[in-house]
């Protein structure tokens, strides 16, 4: 099958019936996809790349491959707050296995039809499978959550729990039946529902893809302060307590975010609401670094989160 066809046959319809209202003219198929501008929004664009062996396992079916995928990236958006709109996805893949494209065309129309989002071009190669997939969103004009514009004071919260998904990773390495982690691995929860909610509320947002402490880094960074952190606070929902590795493992996707304590009981009513838990972990302060304390008020010393160099 040359190429032309397999982009018709695996890419040309995924999610396709939510073009029209995204306001897309022209999609897979031609030089370029038109799309009419929003003109009363600001668009939120991230890219993502996967890499085998590095971002994925290259047991992983492929399903759950291009599930991750587009998850992870989608992960950035909900960390703005935005609203998908669209995504392309550039595939190099090692060579053409029809029965592996069906199952990774699988995983794509899956997550277009959560995220009521159009595939609406890309690119595909070979070379060692990677795959990167561009994601656009929106948001009414200067309301997207960045990681600038927390206040000393404000709480530091995260949503869900965090060590489980590299817990199932290990678990897949290991060839360990550990269903609950393993599955938060392979299908990370992208949080839109919840970044779009905490606009207006949220003083600062990220996803904690690198490591907990890192990513809260990030946000220290950005927005010139501290934070202290306290570890027994920090959500679990493993049975054996988690490890200094584990917080800051990464691959969670969760959102991370700070806000004035007077939003502490919208937060929670949202929480309840999406059922998603949400957990007070700590407060930014002066400084410009995060600190991990024991519930003694000892500093802990966390390893060091996710690198790629
Ligand atoms: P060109 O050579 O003009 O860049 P391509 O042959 O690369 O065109 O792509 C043809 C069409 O198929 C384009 O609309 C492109 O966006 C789309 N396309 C190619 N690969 C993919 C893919 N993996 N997923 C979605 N769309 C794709
Ligand atoms: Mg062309």
């Amino acid at each position: 099958m040359d190429e032309h066809k397999i982009i018709q046959k695996y890419f040309s319809d995924v999610g396709s019936a939510y073009l029209a209202e995204q306001g897309v003219r022209v999609s897979v198929g031609d030089d370029a996809a038109i799309i009419s501008n929003s003109s009363n929004k600001e668009s939120i664009v991230s890219i993502d790349t996967s890499i085998k062996d590095v971002h994925f396992l290259s047991s992983m079916n492929a399903t759950d491959i291009a599930y991750r995928s587009v998850a992870i990236a989608l992960s950035d958006l909900a960390a703005c707050g935005a609203t998908p709109a669209w995504y392309t996805l550039a595939l190099t893949m090692e060579d053409f296995d029809e029965e592996w494209l069906k199952d990774f065309s699988e995983g794509l129309r899956i997550i277009s039809e959560e995220f009521k989002f159009p595939l609406i071009g890309g690119d595909t190669t070979k070379g060692s499978l990677s795959i990167s997939v561009q994601v656009t969103g929106y948001c009414d004009p200067g309301k997207a959550l960045t990681r600038k514009g927390s206040i000393e004071g404000d709480l530091v919260f995260i949503s869900g729990f965090i060590g489980e998904a590299s817990r199932g990773l290990r678990a897949l390495q290991n060839d360990e039946d550990n269903t609950k982690e393993i599955s938060s691995y392979l299908r990370p929860r992208a949080r839109i529902d919840l970044g779009q909610r905490l606009i207006g509320i949220a003083s600062s947002a990220i996803d904690v893809s690198d490591g907990l402490i890192k990513d809260l880094g990030h946000i220290c960074s950005e927005s010139n302060l501290g934070c202290e952190i306290l570890i027994d606070d920090i959500p679990t929902s493993l049975t054996e307590p988690l490890t200094s590795g584990e917080i800051n493992q990464g691959d969670d996707y969760e959102i991370c975010f700070s806000a004035n304590e007077k939003y502490l009981s919208e937060i929670e009513g949202i929480a309840e609401e999406l059922k998603i838990p949400i957990t007070a972990i700590g407060k930014m302060t002066k400084g410009s670094s995060v600190t991990v304390k024991d519930s003694q008020g000892i500093e802990v010393k966390i390893q060091d989160g996710y690198g790629h160099f």
